[in-house]
């Protein structure tokens, strides 16, 4: 069976940036599941696994663009350290959820003064091109109800 819509893929990985570093991977009995073509993988990885199957092992070097994005300087905020009412202490590093004009994100403290906090609504992965080891460990039909949910259930997957 082929990676395709609406299939679940059952992978391991590593990600390494352009130092290959390891950024994260999956656990050695931990295979990560998901759903082709439902936006639970970046772009750019899903399009090297589609069309691939079982047991086949890729190499994949993702472009910003087809990643996280490119560095945003406009997305790097001033603000008040009032707002951050309720936290003790506030540390370059830390992350946030904060509601902005796109919605609820992720925003990473750059740096704190007395008055004032940095913060940077990039992701964390913006600017980075992105190299995948993959090797697929099995492709399967979704059920109906992981294709309702856009999300695969079960081991590696989705739980509620
Ligand atoms: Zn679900």
């Amino acid at each position: 069976m082929q990676v395709q819509k609406d299939k679940v893929v059952i992978i391991d990985y590593t990600l390494r940036n352009d130092n290959g570093d390891i950024l994260d991977q999956s656990a050695p009995d931990a295979p990560l599941a998901y759903l082709h073509g439902h936006n639970n993988l970046i772009p750019g990885l899903e399009a090297e696994l589609a069309g691939k199957g079982q047991g086949d092992e890729i190499e994949a070097h993702i472009a910003p663009a087809d990643a996280y994005g490119e560095y945003n300087d406009n997305l790097i905020e001033v603000v008040p350290r009032k707002m951050f009412q309720g936290v003790d202490e506030i540390e370059p590093g830390m992350q946030f959820h904060a509601q902005t004009g796109q919605g609820v994100q992720v925003v990473t403290v750059k740096a704190v003064d007395d008055d004032n906090v940095t913060i940077d609504g990039n992701h964390a992965l913006a600017g980075e091109t992105l190299h995948f080891n993959v090797t697929i460990k099995e492709v399967r039909d979704a059920s109906q109800e992981e294709l309702d949910h856009g999300h695969v259930h079960g081991p590696g997957g989705h739980h509620h």
